[in-house]
């Protein structure tokens, strides 16, 4: 398995990181964990070499540290690096920032973490950090050993990550980086602002949320045609790891299947050629043609306090979009039968434009507004 090594971290972390947010499901609670076939996968990628893994207090509503905690708690500690982090929006006193810090290290079954993130650090969570002291809190469980590497992840402009990185001091920085959103949603100023720091990047949605492993078939015909072999998904992995100061980068998988593609990309680790990032770029460009709602399906807009399954049906419009593309007759018969899947008072029929959970979603979706259009195509309109 490819590593990458960077002085200020001190350790050789693999290519791969394994993000515990997608974790096989039992339903379509996202706390329903298959923690068997979630298990399996942990062992699988331990033996294959991979030694990151990264969870959070939020994820898969909050089972994700405990089945982290049972699930390499069975290996030995220096067998893997664990990272977890800091949910600055729920906090509601410095007491809170002690509270959770303990509780992460008695689910996670650990004495300290080797990375820990202050989490998604957009505005206004940022000034909530700030104000209960959350970076002093951590600095001193650094002190204290319980902490080994200290960084955040962002969401945000490079206007906010530069004041971030500004304010305090950080080993590395985990930031939303792929070939769709590089030049969209600016990850290559953010990118291009941690590199010139030397601050060690971990890569998070290298597949937007699994979008990029699907595609449209536009798409996918352009990076087939420039390789039949390669996956999809292994071209988003690739593109993400190629760039120089990338310490590693996260999949959220959900199957044996995405394991062992991505396991294959980074043990047999090739860096992205001139050629084939121009075959990104077309494929992006023909994606984006498809009108997909670019959802990476990661959750924070939930619950939504009219009953919305947001991702839901999101995901469900967009396998829409890209049935469209190919077959416009059959795409309406297939929606008609996803949308049916969900509940009644799931559907984006139930939106009435609150707002809330607007603030929430790091791709700057218009939710509502999106909702709107699905509930009419769902109407016939
Ligand atoms: S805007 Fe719509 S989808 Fe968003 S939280 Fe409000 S009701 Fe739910
Ligand atoms: S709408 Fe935004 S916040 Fe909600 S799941 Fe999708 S990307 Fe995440």
């Amino acid at each position: 398995m490819e590593k990458r090594y960077f002085e200020s971290v001190g350790r050789s972390i693999t290519l791969l990181g394994f993000g515990l947010m997608r974790l096989p499901l039992k339903s379509t609670n996202a706390g329903d964990i298959d923690a068997d076939a979630a298990r399996n996968m942990v062992d699988m990628a331990i033996e294959a070499g991979v030694n990151y893994f990264d969870t959070a207090w939020v994820y898969h509503e909050g089972k994700s540290e405990s089945f982290a905690g049972d699930a390499l708690s069975r290996h030995k500690r220096e067998e893997y690096c664990l990272a977890t982090k800091m949910p600055s929006w729920l906090l509601e006193s410095e007491e809170d920032v002690e509270r959770i810090f303990s509780e992460q290290l008695r689910k996670c079954k650990v004495d300290y973490f080797d990375f820990y993130l202050m989490h998604n650090l957009c505005g206004e969570r940022y000034e909530l950090a700030e104000k209960y002291r959350v970076y002093e809190f951590l600095r001193r469980k650094k002190e204290e050993g319980r902490i080994l590497r200290l960084g955040f992840s962002i969401h945000d402009s490079a206007e906010v990550l530069l004041k971030v990185t500004n304010a305090h001091q950080w080993d590395f920085a985990q930031i939303q980086l792929n070939y769709l959103d590089w030049e969209t949603l600016d990850s290559k100023t953010l990118y291009e602002t941690l590199y010139t720091r030397d601050i060690p990047i971990i890569v998070m949605e290298p597949v937007r949320g699994g979008a990029l492993a699907t595609l449209s078939p536009s798409a996918e015909k352009i990076l087939k045609e420039a390789d039949h072999e390669a996956s999809l998904a292994s071209w988003a992995l690739r593109y993400a790891a190629s760039l120089p100061g990338v310490l590693t980068v996260l999949s959220g998988m959900s199957d044996e299947t995405q394991l062992k593609d991505n396991i294959k990309t980074m043990t047999d680790f090739h860096i992205l050629s001139e050629s084939e990032r121009d075959v990104l770029g077309r494929a992006a460009t023909a994606y984006r043609a498809s009108g997909a709602v670019p959802c990476t399906s990661c959750r924070y807009c939930m619950d939504c306090p009219s009953g919305v399954d947001i991702p839901r049906v999101f995901a469900i419009y967009n396998h829409y979009r890209i049935i469209a593309q190919v077959s416009p007759n059959i795409a309406p018969i297939v929606f008609d039968n996803n949308y049916r899947t969900l509940d009644e008072g799931e559907r984006a029929l139930n939106c009435v434009s609150c707002g809330q959970c607007l603030e929430h979603c790091p791709q700057g979706i218009n939710i509502p507004g999106r909702m709107h259009e699905i509930a009419e195509l769902a109407a016939g309109k």
